[in-house]
């Protein structure tokens, strides 16, 4: 009897202890926009990601893009991008890359999206100049205005909200795992383009997964809002499917093998 009693209190003890372990671990667990509120942007003193190899690849291919994918660059045909003005892209395209020239401005694509899977293959300079946000820096706008930057990150310090992958100006990367200069590196990311009611009032923000050289570094992560530099930007409504743009920072980084699967 003593024993069987002792094993109920035992029980109880147990299980208020796993239930309260549960509660604790659960409210332990920031929200997106809590760790973000952590933080200010470009926060020099945010703890820099840990540094992770994600193997030897100079010689990498560019991955064979899926049947159903809607290829933006195969390495010879612009055809799918254009100027924010409208016009014929001044990016130098030889080699089976684009590389960005100086000044010749942002590039975006014709055709506009809204969800979808994206893979980008990019390679900075692989003579170092400069350092911080001035070596290797262009970036992947979402939509045109939520950016995963792009950026020499290898042995390269910058604020981490805006080393490469990170979500500019938001979150950095998990990780970072980025290849040495002058090799050949990827993005592949899954975006849920946000969401508006008929007010224009955000329903839903927008959302991104990234894989950086098959590592990944962001999880399903809420964009706070466009992308902006020292500066967030509230949401504002916009089109359900905009065009995927590439920035002009000035570095002369290149891009291979573009693709896109709407979903
Ligand atoms: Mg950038």
């Amino acid at each position: 009897m003593q024993f069987t009693r002792a094993r109920v209190y035992f029980a109880a003890i147990v299980s208020s202890l796993a239930l309260f372990g549960l509660t604790a671990n659960a409210n332990s667990q920031p929200t997106a926009s809590q760790a973000l509120d952590d933080w200010k942007i470009h926060d020099e003193s945010r703890p820099q990601p840990k540094v992770v190899d994600p193997g030897y690849s100079y010689q990498e291919l560019p991955a064979p893009a899926p049947s159903d994918a809607i290829v933006l660059f195969d390495g010879r045909d612009v055809s799918q991008w254009e100027t924010g003005k409208g016009e014929p892209i001044k990016w130098k395209v030889e080699n089976g890359c684009m590389e960005v020239v100086k000044n010749a401005g942002a590039i975006q694509t014709k055709k506009s999206f809204g969800d979808f899977q994206l893979h980008v293959e990019w390679c900075t300079p692989e003579v170092v100049k400069n350092k911080g946000q001035n070596r290797g820096n262009s970036g992947i706008f979402l939509m045109n205005m939520y950016e995963v930057q792009v950026l020499d990150s290898y042995q390269n310090q910058t604020y981490p909200d805006g080393q490469a992958a990170a979500m500019y100006g938001a979150y950095p990367p998990q990780v970072n795992a980025s290849r040495p200069p002058g090799h050949w590196q990827k993005y592949d990311l899954v975006f849920f383009a946000p969401r508006f009611d008929q007010s224009g009032k955000l329903i839903s923000p927008g959302r991104v997964t990234v894989f950086h050289n098959n590592v990944l570094v962001q999880h399903h992560m809420e964009y706070p809002g466009p992308t902006g530099h020292k500066v967030r930007p509230p949401y504002k409504a916009h089109a359900d499917k905009l065009p995927l743009g590439l920035q002009d920072h000035g570095d002369p980084v290149r891009f291979r093998n573009i693709w896109i699967r709407e979903l």
